[in-house]
């Protein structure tokens, strides 16, 4: 069959590919541990379970408006307010099938064939994807290991020209857990104010951070009217497979976006938003203790890596993610990858499934349980130690 020359401009998200070749060898008889898939290993809590199940009964089981129930914008509203003190009202509020359609949205609303977009790199590869399937021009930020893998504003504004259109940037951050400081933030919204640009803000990962409060850009000033900020339950909740997003968009966008959701998907699923209103007002005791688990698994996993050598971690400040420089062993990202899938057991991602500059990591995934995570680290470290008797270390 013939296709539309526009897909061959399409890119797409490697972790579902590698957790599928995971899958392949343990379907051969072989254990292999899990550190791929950026999911928590979490159970949704019980309380949004059971609000869900309610609902199912109560009959949310209709199509919905388009941007979302009203009660569950009104929540999201507010919960913006409480905790990142963004001035929204509910109808700036958009809910999505997970929170990736906003990004969808986002790009085929504001990007014309020849836009420019500065997206991280490395950074989640839908960004890049997106941009060049609707004819923009994919404008990498490096993210460097010497700056802790935060975007340089400096850089950043000699990346601008007249035909941006749009920044995306990601904090804290998939794949290396960075957290822009309130100084990058700063410098990102006088660039943007001052070349009138949109800025994807994606802050999926707002609530697991392990030091400091969340900052959104969206509060900075003239940056509520040209920042779309993205979020969602996927990660704070362990609510992956229920497919719940949303956005907080400026008013300009709002009818836009709601064109685009009804010719795509109708509405996001009604009784899986009633849960989520549980999920915002309900208690917060189980995010708390989710991140509270993954501050010591961070540790455990950084520390552990960095006792193997030819690795280098930083020590990230949010999301669940570490990325490791490999260089030290002698191989890239990619070869190591492959022999820690195949010889050790344990799948990661290569960092080049992030973009060119994860030449010599891996992206690993700390959402797996102490013990999974102490048996990965000592399989990695026999890989390593075999690998030097194999390939003498180039470094
Ligand atoms: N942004 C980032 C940076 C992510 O890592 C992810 C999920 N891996 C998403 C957005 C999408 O989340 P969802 O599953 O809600 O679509």
């Amino acid at each position: 069959m013939r296709l539309a020359e526009r897909m061959g401009s399409i890119g797409t998200e490697t972790a579902f590919e590698a957790a599928a070749r995971a899958r392949a060898l343990e379907a051969t008889g072989r254990h292999v541990i899990h550190l791929e898939i950026g999911e928590p290993d979490f159970d949704t809590p019980a309380n949004v379970r059971h609000a869900a199940a309610r609902a199912i009964e109560g009959g949310y089981t209709h199509y919905g408006p388009p941007l979302g129930l009203p009660q569950l914008r009104e929540a999201i509203a507010a919960d913006a307010h409480a905790r990142r003190g963004i001035e929204a009202s509910p109808d700036r509020v958009v809910v999505t099938p997970g929170a990736k359609p906003i990004m969808f949205y986002a790009i085929l609303a504001l990007v014309e064939p020849g836009d420019e977009v500065i997206y991280p790199d490395p950074g989640f590869p839908i960004y890049e994807s997106m941009t060049r399937f609707v004819g923009g021009v994919a404008v990498p930020i490096p993210l460097r290991e010497e700056n802790a893998f935060r975007l340089d504003p400096d850089e950043l504004r000699s990346l601008v020209t007249p035909r941006t259109r749009l920044v995306i940037f990601n904090s804290p951050h998939n794949p290396t857990g960075s957290v822009l400081a309130r100084g990058d933030l700063e410098a990102i919204a006088t660039l943007a104010v001052e070349h009138d640009l949109a800025v994807l803000a994606d802050e999926i990962y707002s609530r697991i951070l392990y030091e400091g409060e969340h900052l959104s850009i969206a509060t900075l000033p003239g940056m509520a009217e040209r920042t779309i900020v993205l979020d969602g339950f996927s990660k704070t909740y362990a609510m992956t497979g229920w497919r719940l997003g949303y956005a907080i968009v400026p008013e300009a966008l709002v009818a836009p976006l709601s064109r685009l959701v009804i010719n795509s998907v109708s509405c996001t699923s009604s009784f899986s938003q009633v849960a989520a209103v549980e999920a915002l007002t309900g208690p917060q005791d189980d995010v708390e203790a989710m991140v509270a688990e993954f501050r010591a698994r961070r540790d455990l996993v950084v520390d552990g890596l960095n006792a193997i050598p030819g690795f280098r971690c930083l020590r990230p400040e949010g999301a669940f993610y570490v990325f490791p420089n490999v260089s030290g062993t002698g191989l890239s990202g990619p070869e190591l990858a492959d022999r820690l899938l195949h010889d050790g057991g344990v799948s990661v991602l290569a960092g080049t499934a992030f973009g060119k500059t994860g030449l010599h990591h891996l992206r690993i995934s700390y959402a797996n349980s102490q013990e999974n995570l102490r048996h990965a680290l000592a399989r990695i470290a026999e890989v390593v130690e075999h690998l030097a008797e194999l390939a003498p270390v180039r470094e």
